[in-house]
């Protein structure tokens, strides 16, 4: 599963690599289910990757350590496995499949933001006592499997156990493991959805201690007012839970496609004020809104996307997101040379909300589809906002005049019909598009009073 790249507030902090090492791991008496002796001799190496205290560990178990053991139990939570065999394996974890890892010359390989270095896998073997373990030998294996969640730091599985269940030649090995799963926290606030549920709040990490001060009950009731606020105009229960996942070094909001969850880092929980949760809460929420609608995936908002980007009509990035929907590979927006459209800049959360901080519209067509709605969704905002001088991403600011207001409302119109068109083509849309044409009838007025 692909993550959408929906960072609300575009801050990947620094990220370093974070350090292997292998923790002491109890060994359970073998009270088990008979370990198949053939299949484990065909395991060169089990690498288990836990989070435990914000910081990523790796736990190396060889085919003989698993004929030994009747279960893994491992401090923290479990957030991914590789699995590297001398035959080929049919391997899933907590019921996800393994696919075959993608290994360079070097010995690399990359794996949703886990970046797998050789060095790193020969660290972890060092300290399982394996030393002889060099980068080479990546590329050696008949069998290189992974499993990573889309979510860097989530859980492979939010219950306390799941099993490793491994397949060959009609043989099978199954693996349980023990982990600390998610931690259910309390929600204080009375919004339930329509079926009268209340938010799911979910925990990764090992300090919910964290959590007991009257502080989390403000922040939780700032995010869950965001989402119901999104679900109550829309009429759409949209969101089934909120993760909060403790990773050190990762300040970020998001959500993934074809699910319903939003995932949100503790340090950017604690550290935004409970006005700014509520709008990333809101941002979020309509993130999930634009995937159930495909709103990225129809081809006229892509070239919509593609001409207000400025993009040359026979250009190679053009081409890449008509066809796939983004940028080619090492296209950083900006570099087009085009200029830049003023309606990317004035859509973005911190000029459409003031005192906020986030947008960032002109990353691609989801963002673009989050921001725009988002204004939507408050279009009362608009008609002073158009008054306001516009933060531009570079940090200046710029004045419109009454040309540039007009074209602006022109673009909003032309974005909505575009977005009406997309809704369209599936009928039961109903609800979102008699949202449209109500708000397309207001900027009509308000574009008249512009005139
Ligand atoms: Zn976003």
């Amino acid at each position: 599963m692909r993550v959408l790249y929906l960072l609300y507030l575009c801050l990947i902090l620094h990220i370093p690599f974070l350090p292997l090492s292998v923790i002491a791991i109890p060994t359970k008496p073998d009270t088990g289910p008979a370990v198949n002796h053939h299949i484990a001799d065909k395991i060169e190496a089990l690498c288990l990757y836990s989070i435990e205290n914000g910081h990523i560990n790796v736990h190396v178990f060889s085919g003989d350590e698993l004929k030994a053991r009747s279960a893994i139990r491992i401090k923290g939570y479990i957030t991914g496995v590789v699995l590297l065999s001398i035959s080929f394996i049919d391997a899933t974890i907590a019921g996800h499949s393994l696919n075959q890892l993608q290994i360079s010359n070097k010995g690399s390989c990359q794996q949703t933001g886990y970046n797998l270095e050789p060095e790193a896998f020969a660290a972890a073997f060092r300290d399982a006592g394996r030393p002889g373990f060099i980068a080479e030998h990546m590329n050696q294996f008949a069998g290189r499997y992974g499993w990573f969640p889309a979510v860097r730091g989530d859980a492979v599985c939010t219950q306390k156990q799941f099993t490793i269940v491994l397949k060959h030649s009609e043989q099978t090995l199954e693996v349980p493991v023990y982990h600390t799963g998610s931690i259910q926290l309390p929600v204080f606030s009375s919004k339930p959805d329509s079926a009268g549920n209340l938010m799911n709040f979910r925990y990764l990490g090992n300090d919910p201690g964290q959590f007991e001060i009257h502080d989390f009950e403000i922040r939780t009731r700032a995010i869950i007012d965001g989402i119901r606020s999104v679900e109550t105009t829309m009429k759409n229960d949209l969101v089934t839970a909120v993760n909060l996942i403790d990773y050190y070094g990762v300040n970020n909001a998001l959500t993934c496609e074809g699910r319903t969850e939003i995932w949100i880092y503790t340090e950017t929980f604690w550290k935004e004020s409970p006005e700014e949760l509520h709008v990333i809460a809101r941002h979020e929420t309509i993130h999930i809104l634009v995937d159930r609608h495909r709103l990225t995936k129809n081809t006229e908002l892509r070239k919509m996307f593609a001409d207000l980007r400025g993009l040359d009509p026979f250009s190679l990035e053009r081409f890449t997101l008509i066809t796939r929907g983004v940028l080619p590979p090492g296209a950083y927006p900006g570099e087009n040379g085009a200029p830049d459209h003023i309606l990317f800049a004035f859509i973005n959360e911190m000029n459409f909300f003031k005192g906020m901080k986030g947008g960032h519209s002109r990353d691609n067509l989801d963002e673009f589809c989050v921001s725009f709605l988002h204004t939507l969704l408050y279009s009362e905002n608009l008609g002073p906002n158009l008054q306001s001088p516009v933060i531009l991403p570079g940090g200046g600011i710029r004045e419109l005049n009454a040309k540039e207001r007009s074209a602006l409302l022109e673009d909003y119109l032309l974005v909505m019909e575009k977005m009406m068109n997309a809704v369209n083509k599936n009928p039961s849309n109903r609800i979102i598009k008699d949202f449209f044409r109500d708000r397309l009838e207001n900027i009509r007025q308000l574009k008249e009073r512009t005139a």
